[in-house]
């Protein structure tokens, strides 16, 4: 199995080199990642200048940095790599629960794969006080892809772990009932107004869903589909208004 490790928050974050360890026991791993930082870069692509290559140490592993988003990553990565089977993105630093998934370049790498044709699976853990424990996460993150892994019918699915040992695994749906985005203004040192534009949950989630099973210290994993497509919504339009002539 050819596994292509891409994610947002660039190829030096810690999260990318355990994602990697852990992949390598399933198959032939390569490493495709921004050079800096992507989070919330979402599913933008690089049009207007061109995007470079560069190889790059990250401990054993052929890596590869790129100077462009998540999305770019992925497409360059298949590019030189033929026959990926699947993109493993993260582990992104920073949960991806709800609404944040709209904003998720951890995601959106994931989503890339899918549209070219591969699997693509995103993988968050919660930064709280301090940076998630990596190695702790290791066997969870081991079994998540046992899971997923040979389950060729899974074509995108996205993962979140716990802030503690995991109680066990959940499939889960997205929690879409309210948006959590929120604009926080604040004062600069010299007296000038600003904005932080932050997500934070205001309402307990549903049962079911991504967010409430990460509260109940379960790992997450929602199976997505790209089809944005509101067949309710579809079917009622097409009835009212036929627009057949
Ligand atoms: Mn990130």
């Amino acid at each position: 199995m050819r596994i292509l490790i891409a994610n947002d928050d660039g190829i030096y974050s810690p999260g990318i080199a355990t994602l990697a360890e852990v992949a390598a026991t399933f198959g032939d791993v390569r490493i495709v990642a921004p050079d800096v930082e992507m989070s919330s870069a979402a599913h933008s692509i690089t049009a207007s200048r061109p995007l470079s290559y560069k190889r790059t140490p990250i401990k054993n592993f052929e890596a590869y940095r790129v100077n462009g988003t998540p999305a770019d990553c992925v497409a360059l990565g298949a590019y030189h790599w033929e026959k990926v089977d699947v993109v493993l993105s993260g582990i992104n630093l920073g949960s991806n629960l709800g609404n944040s998934m709209w904003h998720s370049g951890t995601l959106a790498a994931a989503k890339q794969a899918t549209l070219l044709g591969m699997r693509g699976i995103a993988l968050s853990a919660p930064v709280t006080w301090s940076e998630p424990n990596f190695d702790a996460l290791k066997p969870a993150v081991q079994r998540v892809l046992e899971l997923l892994l040979p389950n060729s019918d899974l074509t995108l699915v996205n993962v979140n772990f716990p802030d503690e040992e995991p109680k066990g695994f959940r499939w889960t749906r997205q929690s879409v009932r309210h948006y959590d985005g929120q604009v926080v203004p604040g004062e600069d040192p010299m007296g000038r107004q600003h904005f932080w534009f932050t997500s934070m949950p205001i309402e307990a989630a549903e049962a079911g869903t991504d967010r409430w099973a990460v509260e109940q210290g379960y790992v997450s994993m929602t199976p997505l589909r790209l089809d944005l497509t509101n067949e309710a919504e579809l079917s009622t339009v097409q009835s009212k208004y036929s627009l057949l002539e």
